[in-house]
């Protein structure tokens, strides 16, 4: 039986969702709990005493983690029976990569198959293509590579010069051109190039072999981090690519590329959750270890607040993660209910919450880089040096604000489909906006309500702060406001704030009902410490917004109007910090 989603992509900002309607990683099934299990198990065994020599690209190491991956069914979790995967739910995939996402240059490569490499295939390819290819990808006898950048197409990937021109018998097409910062470029054999059919405005997509005449690549790159994962300039001189390797139809290429990128993006708001449990074990482990001045360094103040942010963060990345992953996955299969072939359902499933992707691939990316640098901080001046784990932490996470498309790419993207949803009439947007801006001065009010209408109503009024800017920036701009990217940068923080607040709120709502308030009091203290944060950012993005566009004599109503939205009940934070800290450095280890 398939579940409708509660929720559009994009309408949490105007919808009140119930605490029943969301997925709380709590609620994981036995079998989603095997196969983290397993990952880890695998980690622990076979990548985790690696790493070292993974970072030295030691010649077919990786290539061979990988194909053991394969041989654990790891490399087939999203891939159908038919062709020798085990198609697990959308949410457990999405638990798998999480488990994986501690595994440093490993879990880049492993992702890079699984993701980007192999869907294009399972999803666009035609039933030869996919017969062909996906068996070998999904056991590891193969591995895979996805060829978008080139040198002067990063960001604007539809500009690439790579071009393929078909062959006058119709065969085959001449591939022409050079691609550059490929993951696992180094050995893929397959790759899916984006190229432009002769003079066309738009990409297509082609598979192509590694073995082919004509491909050839550069050295490796030598990078800032995730240094063991390869990453490759290639070049294809007179490629001959067989007029069957056609990937979709012709000039399909630009939405499949985006479309990849949109689950790339939610898999990699997955994957630093676990990059940041395990900086944050690194932490603990460390402050409890390391004495100064008579004592553990865990039981100072200073230490204690690194060490509850770094939970408040992660946490409130992996309530927002799980959240959207499950409207996904009932997405997809309402989809495939309705008739819809399971390439498309599962693409397109996705691509319709590609605003939560998008901002939660910011949100996730933006709190490992916290997490990791706070790690380093915890560490002193051990953390600066490269005999110790958070070395490696701190510059393999950079990567993740850059790849995937940049962190200010997603930022515009997420809010330029919010606007287009509202546009289209597919979401009420506008409305709720125009509502929303003119009743800016009633806020919901804070008093006389118990802790979680409270929080319900914190949540009501920063969405009112995000949405009453709405009506003022489109008039103000017009269709120029896409020029506008500073003020639609502050839109989308204060966006990225309230998902990520609104669902640890409803998660913590939930685990209370599940477990009982003792349990769950050390959850409201995170809730506590996250609303704080948020409501104080969710203000200065406001800000920073209203007095860029508004004229003189109208900033003041509206600042008046958003600090009063973005009031919240005063909480002892250095209180809610401690006990949070307190937990963890008992428990030495992530155990919230
Ligand atoms: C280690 C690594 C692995 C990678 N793996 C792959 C892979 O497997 N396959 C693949 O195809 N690509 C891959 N990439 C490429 C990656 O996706 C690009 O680097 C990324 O999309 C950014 O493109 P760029 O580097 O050309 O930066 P640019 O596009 O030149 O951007 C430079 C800066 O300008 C900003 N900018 C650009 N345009 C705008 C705009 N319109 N508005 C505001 N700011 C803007 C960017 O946010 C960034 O801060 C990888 C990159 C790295 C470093």
């Amino acid at each position: 039986m398939s579940v409708i989603p509660k929720l559009k992509g994009g309408e949490f900002l105007i919808t009140k969702v119930d605490v029943q309607d969301v997925f709380i990683p709590e609620e994981f099934d036995e079998q989603t709990n095997m196969i983290a299990q397993t990952c880890q198990d695998f980690l622990d065994t076979e990548i985790f005493p690696n790493l070292e020599r993974i970072d030295h690209q030691e010649e077919g190491l990786m290539a061979s983690l990988l194909k053991k991956a394969g041989e654990l069914g790891l490399l087939g979790l999203a891939v159908p029976e038919e062709y020798g995967g085990f198609e697990q739910p959308f949410l457990t995939v999405m638990r798998a990569n999480e488990v994986l996402g501690a595994a440093h240059s490993y879990s880049v490569a492993i992702m890079a198959h699984t993701g980007i490499g192999t869907l294009p295939i399972l999803y666009y390819g035609n039933d030869e293509q996919r017969a062909k290819y996906i068996p070998s990808l999904s056991s590891g006898d193969l591995m895979a590579a996805y060829c978008l950048t080139e040198p002067g197409a990063g960001s604007d990937a539809n500009s690439g010069r790579t071009k393929a021109v078909p062959s006058a018998d119709g065969t085959h097409y001449i591939l022409n051109g050079q691609k550059m910062w490929i993951t696992n470029g180094g050995f893929a054999d397959v790759q899916t190039v984006f190229a432009k059919i002769e003079n066309d405005r738009v990409l297509s997509a082609f598979i192509v072999e590694r073995k082919w005449d004509g491909v050839s690549m550069n050295p490796e790159e030598k990078k800032m981090g995730i240094k063991g994962s390869s990453t490759r300039q290639i070049f294809y001189n007179d490629v001959k690519v067989p007029a069957e390797n056609l990937l979709g139809k012709r000039g399909e290429g630009f939405r499949i590329a985006l479309n990849i990128l949109h689950l790339g993006r939610i898999k990699l708001g997955a994957t630093v959750v676990g990059g940041a449990k395990r900086a944050i074990l690194h932490s603990v482990n460390y402050a409890n270890e390391r004495r100064q001045f008579g004592k553990a360094i865990a039981e100072f103040g200073a230490i204690k607040h690194k060490l509850a942010q770094q939970v408040v963060r992660t946490f409130a990345t992996e309530s927002a993660i799980y959240r959207a992953s499950k409207d996904i996955q009932d997405n997809i299969a309402m989809m495939k209910s309705q008739g819809i072939e399971h390439g498309r359902a599962n693409i397109e499933g996705v691509a319709d919450y590609a605003i939560e992707c998008a901002l939660l691939k910011v949100y996730g990316s933006e709190a490992l880089d916290f997490v990791v640098d706070e790690a380093v901080q915890i560490y002193g001046g051990m953390g600066f040096s490269s005999e110790t784990p958070v070395d490696r932490a701190y510059r393999d996470s950079r990567i993740n604000r850059i790849f995937e498309g940049t962190n200010e790419i997603n930022r515009l993207l997420a809010v330029d489909t919010l606007l287009k949803k509202g546009m289209k009439n597919e979401i009420s947007l506008f409305e709720q906006a125009r509502i929303a801006c003119e009743s800016r001065h009633e806020a919901a009010s804070l008093t006389n309500k118990g802790y979680f209408e409270t929080k319900e109503a914190v949540v009501e009024n920063l969405k009112k702060a995000a949405l009453m800017l709405i009506p003022g920036i489109s008039e103000a701009f017009g269709r120029k406001l896409a020029d506008e990217e500073e003020i639609l940068m502050n839109l989308s923080d204060m966006l990225m704030q309230i998902y990520g607040l609104e669902s640890t709120m409803l998660r913590v709502k939930k685990l209370e009902q599940m477990k009982g308030g003792e349990y769950a009091a050390i959850y409201r203290d995170i809730l506590d410490v996250l609303t704080h944060d948020v409501a104080s950012a969710v203000l200065k993005a406001g800000k920073d917004a209203m007095v860029s566009f508004l004229p003189q004599e109208a900033v003041e109503d509206h600042v008046v109007a958003l600090n009063k939205l973005c009031n919240i009940p005063a909480v002892n934070v250095k209180d809610s910090r401690r006990r949070i800290a307190d937990k963890l450095i008992e428990e030495n280890r992530y155990c919230f």
